[in-house]
This record gives C-alpha cells, structure tokens and sequence, in this order.
C-alpha cells in the first residue's frame, strides 16, 4: 500500500522514493527544493557535486560586487534545512560515481552539471598567452579553486570579445576602482592583483551593432555609470538605428551607451571603448597576446559579413566571452551539436528522441546557457513535474546497487554538509579578520584540509 487511492496522497508508510541530483548549483539546488515540498511522494534526495563547495554557479560565477544576485545563495542555503536532502560533495560524475551506479541506486537521476565548456573564436593566435575566455578570469576573481591566477602587471590593454552580460562582468572588474571591491569576498590574492593591476584601456568588441547587444539594461547601466571611468562608443555605431522599432531593452541598451558616450568623466583612472561592428579576425603576438586584429563588419541579408576593412588594437589580454555550452557526461546521452543533453521538457532522450526512463535534466545542460538565476526554478518545476509523474505511474525501482558500500570499498567517503559548514565558517572568520562577511578560500589544500577528507586508500 503505498498511497490513499481516494486522496492520492502517500500514507505515513509510503517508502520515500531516492532521487540523486548531479550538480550543487542553482539548477540542482532548485529541483532538490522542488521535490522536497512537494507532496505527491516522499522523496529522499542526494546531491552530489565535484566540489566540496554547493551553489555551482552562484558561488563561482556571479560578479563578487552582485550582492544581490549572490542573496539568492541564503534562499538556497534553506533548501538544506530539510533532513530529505543530503550534500554529497568531492563526488564527481565519471570519477567518484558513475551514471549505471547512480541508476542502480536511485529511483531517478537528475543531471544539473550547467554549461562549462566556452566557445572558441576559431580564429589564429587564439592559444597565445594572455588570451583565455572571459570564464577562466571570472573563475579566477570568484576564487574557484580549479582557476589559475592572472598577472595584471605589465597589461595596458584589455578586450572582451562578445557582447553579453559576462562581456560587461569583466571589463567591469577589470575598470573598477579595486577600493570598491574590498568589500567583496574575493579572495586576497585577487585583490592584491587587481590593486596592481596596470590596466587603463578595455575594450569591449561586439561584431554587431549597438541595438544587437545581449546585455541586460541594468548591467550595461551599471558599466556605463562607473565613476572615473570614460565611455567611448566607436564612430558610425548608432547610424542608421530606428529606435522605435526595438523592443524596450535593446531601445534602453543605445539610450544608454549614447548618454555614455557623450558624458565626459574628468582625468578618468581607466577607459572604456565599445567597438562595434567589428570581429577578431587573429590575436597577434609571438608567445604571448601583442594585439588584435579585427575587421569591420555589416549586415547583409540578415547576417554579418566582413567589409575588408581591417584594424588592429595592440593589447595584452583578450577574453572571449561569447557563450558557452555544456560538456558531455560520461555515459549520458548528449547532443554533440546543441551542447546539451536532449530532452523533453526535463526527460533525457538519445539524441534520435528515445525515452531514457528515469534520467532527467535541468538548468543549462537541458535547455543551453540562457536566462539569469531565477530561470532555473520554473526550468526546474517543470522537470521534477514530469519526474514525479513518472515515478507515480512506475513505482519504486529496486535498488541494484549499494552505491555507499561500493565508494566504502574504493575507500572514498564524499564530504558532507558539516564539511561544507566548516569551509563556510573558515571564510566567514577569514573576512571578519578584515571587515568583511566573508573572504573566500580558493586553494583546494585548503579547502580539502577544512572538509577533513581523506584520499581514497590505494
Ligand atoms: P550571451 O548573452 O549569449 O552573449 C554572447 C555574445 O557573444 C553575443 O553578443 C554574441 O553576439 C557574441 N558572439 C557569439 N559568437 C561570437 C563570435 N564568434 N564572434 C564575436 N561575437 C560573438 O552570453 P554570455 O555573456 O556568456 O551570458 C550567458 C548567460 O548568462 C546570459 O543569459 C546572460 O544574461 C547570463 N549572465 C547574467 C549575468 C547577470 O545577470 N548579471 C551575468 C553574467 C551572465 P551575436 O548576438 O552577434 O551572436
């Protein structure tokens, strides 16, 4: 007897049904919070996480000076507050865990992995030193422990490619007054680098115009009304716009960048050039990044075309940031083209459209790396939705495989909510040392020592 066939609701001796999330960040943390207030099924829920740290993207990924992004971490902090879910960190999908454990241990597996994986150029010069994506300098000034460190010293000049909200998120850090990011939980070392930081010029190249930025108003507003720092707007760019037929983000995105670049800042500290219709055709350079070379574009028959006009900017660093995708996981259906996992609404299918019974997708792995935070919450209702259906209509799955007794053998034991408690409380002491809520620790010594973990015996 598993449910009151008048109610449908499960009784006190319905078993709870196991479900493991893959990935801690907003995607995964929204469908845990989703499946445990619901009241169809009990439900006993793993997330588990390479990391010893949860909040994914949150944690790592939004700009350190967006406090009120990253608030949405205490609204998530809550979702840990139900003894139906456990952390389950340390525990990456293809090392720790594989796809067939998971499903013989769960009733169902839900993949939250995010998109990881940047887009390149494809252009010459795009390996040279000093030229990396825009998320390998976001991970490093969000203190990710993967990220190596940047040398701003001896950089005069800085480009971001793309003209996006992660464009915006780094020439911000990279124009920003360092005082004003004391504040923030980046770690030492970063604050340090920027405080050296010799950058003066950052130049942000969009190969369309200013009515085609994907920036939201608020971030490009923000960027635009930095103090100290002068906006340019490259010449010809608002030519030929007709305002009244954009909608009324793109309309507000050239209102501002017109009343930037008429604004004049006195003695600016740092400059910023939006350069449109333009694309990098070569980052210049021996070793390391001495320029880059762009040419002019236009748009014809509803796409951009060179015009065989070049120019070259002589920089030091350049950082793409044109968007992303996700990496495929081992052993999961994935759609090489798309960069996603294929699916219907939430539920994994093979690439031609098969069903794979009881996996399940959520966040950018399912519908591609668009949309802020809150979009993964309705992305994950809809999921969970489907996966309850589906769990009401099967019944539970026998478990095939004791996934603990088998990470016990290989002598791994993932770390746990307390570990993360402690990393938690060593930063929050860590930035009280220096008027701070936090300082964030990014070095995995660190990290591992505080979570108490032990390597898996040989
Ligand atoms: P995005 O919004 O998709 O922007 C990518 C930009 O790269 C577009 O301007 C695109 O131009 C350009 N691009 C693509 N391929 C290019 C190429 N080969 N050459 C030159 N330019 C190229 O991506 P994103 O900035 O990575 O942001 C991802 C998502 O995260 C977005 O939904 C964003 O809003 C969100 N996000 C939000 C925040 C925030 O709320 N503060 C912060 C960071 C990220 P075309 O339009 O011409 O293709």
């Amino acid at each position: 007897m598993t449910s009151d066939p008048q109610t449908e609701q499960p009784t006190a001796d319905t078993p709870p049904r196991r479900i493991a999330i893959v990935g801690a960040g907003p995607s995964g943390l929204f469908a845990a919070q989703s499946l445990v207030t619901q009241t169809r099924l009990p439900v006993e829920v793993d997330v588990f996480d390479r990391l010893p740290t949860p909040y994914g993207l949150l944690r790592y990924g939004v700009a350190p000076d967006h406090e009120s992004i990253r608030s949405v971490a205490g609204a998530l902090a809550a979702v840990f507050a139900s003894d139906r879910i456990r952390f389950c960190g340390l525990a990456e999908l293809g090392a720790q865990v594989s796809r067939e454990e998971l499903l013989g241990a769960y009733d169902a597996v839900i993949y939250a992995t995010g998109a990881n994986e940047d887009l390149r150029l494809g252009i010459p010069g795009e390996e040279l030193l000093g030229s990396t994506s825009a998320r390998e300098f976001v991970a490093w000034y969000g203190g990710h422990p993967d990220a190596r460190a940047y040398d701003l010293v001896g950089v005069r000049t800085a480009a971001a490619i793309g003209m996006g909200n992660v464009a915006v998120d780094v020439a911000r850090l990279l124009v920003k007054n360092p005082t004003d990011l004391e504040w923030t939980d980046m770690p030492g070392s970063v604050l340090e680098a920027l405080h050296a930081s010799t950058v003066r010029d950052v130049y942000i190249i969009g190969r369309r115009g200013p009515q085609h930025g994907a920036f939201t108003v608020k971030e490009l507003r923000e960027l635009c009304t930095l103090p100290g720092v002068q906006v340019s707007v490259s010449e010809e760019a608002f030519e030929g716009i007709d305002e009244t037929s954009l909608d009324r983000r793109c309309r507000a995105n050239v209102e501002t960048l017109r009343a930037a670049a008429a604004r004049s800042v006195p003695e600016p500290r740092a400059r910023l050039h939006f350069e449109f219709w333009r694309r990098p055709v070569e980052v210049l350079g021996d070793t390391r990044v001495s320029g880059l070379l762009l040419e002019r574009t236009r748009w014809e028959d509803g796409r951009v075309v060179g015009t065989g006009r070049f120019e070259t900017i002589p920089l030091q660093l350049v950082l793409r940031a044109i968007g992303s995708r996700s990496d495929p996981l081992p052993g999961v259906s994935f759609d090489l083209k798309r960069g996603i996992v294929p699916n219907v609404e939430g539920r994994v299918t093979t690439v031609k459209g098969r069903l794979m019974p009881r996996e399940y997708v959520t966040g950018w792995v399912k519908r591609g790396p668009i949309g802020v935070i809150g979009s993964n919450k309705s992305d994950a209702a809809q999921t969970v939705g489907h996966l309850l259906d589906d769990l009401v209509a099967t019944g539970p799955q026998p478990a095939t495989v004791d996934l603990w007794a088998r990470m016990a053998e290989r002598g791994f034991q993932p770390s746990t909510l307390a570990d993360w408690h402690r990393i938690d409380a060593a930063e929050a002491a860590l930035g009280a040392d220096q008027g701070r809520t936090r300082m964030k620790i990014a070095e995995w010594d660190e990290l591992l020592r505080l979570a108490q973990y032990e390597p898996p015996t040989p």
